[in-house]
Order: C-alpha cells, then structure tokens, then sequence
C-alpha cells in the first residue's frame, strides 16, 4: 500500500468543507487503497464545530481515514503535508465592495502563505478555492518562496464543469463527450469559457451546435453568472457541486489526462506560452503527463471575439493584484 498521504482543508467548517470531506475520506481523491491523514483547519471559535465534524467523520467509519486531526495553528497543521486545499475565506456580506473583500481575504491568505513555507513539504500542491481565489493564490504563493510556483492553482474547475453541463446538454449528448473546453483567466464574472476548441464526439462543437448567438452570449453568460443565479434559487452558494470540482480539479494533478483533452485550472504566468503578464495566476488549458506534471497547451488561436474577452479578464487580474500590491511584500 502506498504511504499515508498528508491533506489539509481549511475552512474545515464552511458547507464546502461539508461535502468535500467525506468525499476524501470515501477514497474520491486518491482512490479505494490510498490511507489519508487528514487536518481539519479553521478559526479558533469554530472548534466546537470542527469536533462535531470529527465525531461524524469517525462515525462513519472510512477505512481509509488513517488519522484526524482539527485545529487551528496552520503551521502545525501542514506539517509535512503533501497537498492543501484551501477553502476557507470570509464570505462577501451585504454592501461589501469587490475591493474590500479582496483586502480582507487577501490578509487571511499572507497567513497561510506563511504556514506553508513553515511546514508543508517544497513540492506541496496547493488549490485555492476561498474567493477570489485567483488572487488569493497570488498572496499564498508569495509568502510561500519555499515551495514550487508551478504547484499553485486556483480553481476554475467548477467553470468548467458548468460550462462543459450546458454544451453537453444543448447537444443533447452525454456531458463526457465534450472535450477541450478552456477557462481563460480570472474565476470571476470576467472568466472566458472558450467553446471555439470544444469538440463533442468526433465533432466541433460550433458545427454541431450551429447557433454563433446562444453560444457568444447565452453560453457564456450562463456560466460566468451560475454561481449567483444558484445563491438566487437556494439562497446559499453552489457548496456540493464546488466540492465535487475541487475533487475533479486535484485528481487531474495526480491523473494522466486522457488522449485528446484538456482542463482547466488557474497557475502561475511565469513563461506561459500566450504573452499573459508574468507573476498573475490565471487560467489555462493543462494536461497532466504519465510522471504527474503539468503543462499548459501549447498553440491554441483565439480569434478576435475570445481575445477581446481576454484581454478585460487579464486586466482585471492586473487591478487584483494593484489593490493588494502591499500585501505581496514581506
Ligand atoms: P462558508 O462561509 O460556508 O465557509 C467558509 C469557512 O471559512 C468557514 O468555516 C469560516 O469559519 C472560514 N473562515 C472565515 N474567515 C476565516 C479566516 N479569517 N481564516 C480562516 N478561515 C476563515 O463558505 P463556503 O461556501 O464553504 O465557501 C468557501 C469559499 O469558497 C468562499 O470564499 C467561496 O466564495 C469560495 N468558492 C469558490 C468557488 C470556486 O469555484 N473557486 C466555488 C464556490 C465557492
């Protein structure tokens, strides 16, 4: 059996945290014989809740579920851990200002940089989920010199997932069929879901739909609104399908991509093959090889309608980054 596998969550109490946790422990992650040693981080008065959460987690009685450990002192925490999933990050409250939350979640983020310079092992992956996790990933990466930049992700997965939903659904086929849909730059309302690569079955996805109108503008500004239209209709944010797409977005670092395909998740700039500004995490088109390591794909045109659009999601990331320029110090 391999070695026990080191995972910490944090915002271990938030309702993502809720579904994604037991989905780890069920084998989701890294499959039905790999043991797990999980830490369970969040604020210090969410400890009730995070024992709760243990006595549930041990109530189920996950054979794969080696060790738990709740807390919140991240630097004990990511002892030694080999992947973080950072979910935790204040929610935007009424009347707060896109640039508010960026400085307040920005500095949660300085912290936990820190912790994982501190503890984690140097070749750590860590996802961003706590929005906006673009950005947040940003600070995380700078605090954290130690380990690798390239293993710095923000997750996007969940637009992908959405995106991929409503083309399969469109052309009435089964949602595995669409391959090599991108999300371009910031997990944002700016996010540009390129269906101009996408092929469904052995087809283009423009030919078979046929219908330039719905996916310019319907397609598009479905996905990059879903996430308030489901606060809309349940009154709480997407939790379940979030969680499900951080378990897609971690499997497909440790998986071989399949022939023929792509995904989807926000890294570092630095080199990247499409003249993106260096030091942003932005999103781009990956593939996994056999040994685990990534790179982005490589050659994709964007005609003027994708560019355009990408070019406002790069400059908003551009802005991110001015608004907590001081938090990347030190
Ligand atoms: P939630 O409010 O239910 O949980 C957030 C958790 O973070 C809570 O347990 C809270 O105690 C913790 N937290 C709050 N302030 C903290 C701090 N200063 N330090 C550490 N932890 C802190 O939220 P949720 O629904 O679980 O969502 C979590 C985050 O994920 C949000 O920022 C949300 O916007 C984001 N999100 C991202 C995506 C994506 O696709 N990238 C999708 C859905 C949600």
């Amino acid at each position: 059996m391999a070695s026990i596998k080191k995972v910490a969550v944090t915002g271990g109490s938030g309702q993502i945290a809720y579904s994604l946790l037991f989905r780890i422990a069920n084998g989701d992650l890294f499959g039905k014989e790999q043991q797990i040693d999980l830490r369970i981080c969040d604020l210090p008065e969410m400890t009730d809740a995070l024992e709760g959460l243990a006595m549930e987690l041990a109530d189920c009685a996950f054979p794969l579920l080696h060790k738990v450990t709740i807390g919140h002192n991240l630097s004990e925490m990511f002892d030694d851990i080999e992947l973080a999933l950072l979910v935790g990050a204040k929610p935007r409250t009424k009347g707060m200002e896109r640039g508010d939350l960026l400085q307040e979640n920005g500095k949660i983020f300085v912290g936990t940089g820190r912790a994982l310079n501190e503890a984690a092992r140097k070749d750590a992956k860590i996802i961003v989920v706590g929005n906006p996790c673009n950005t947040n990933c940003l600070i995380t990466m700078h605090h954290a010199p130690k380990l690798l930049r390239k293993n710095f992700h923000a997750m996007t997965r969940l637009d992908q997932n959405r995106a991929a939903a409503l083309l399969a659904t469109k052309a009435n086929v089964p949602v595995e069929s669409v391959r090599k849909l991108s999300i371009w730059g910031n997990h944002s309302a700016t996010q540009v879901p390129d269906y101009t690569q996408v092929e469904i079955g052995t087809k283009r996805a423009v030919d078979l739909i046929q219908d330039q109108h719905w996916l310019q503008q319907e397609f598009i500004s479905q996905v990059q609104g879903r996430g308030a239209e489901i606060i809309a209709k349940r009154g709480k944010s997407s939790a379940a399908s979030a969680a499900s797409s951080l378990i897609d977005a971690t499997r497909a670092l440790y998986e071989t991509t399949r022939e023929g395909d792509w995904y989807s998740s926000a890294v570092c700039t630095d080199d990247n093959p499409y003249g993106i500004e260096e030091d942003l995490i932005f999103s781009f088109p990956l593939r996994t090889d056999k040994k685990g390591n990534y790179e982005i794909v490589k050659g994709l045109e964007w005609d003027f309608f994708i560019k355009e659009r990408i070019a406002v999601t790069q400059r908003e990331l551009l802005e991110e980054k001015s608004h907590i320029a001081h938090l990347l110090k030190g």
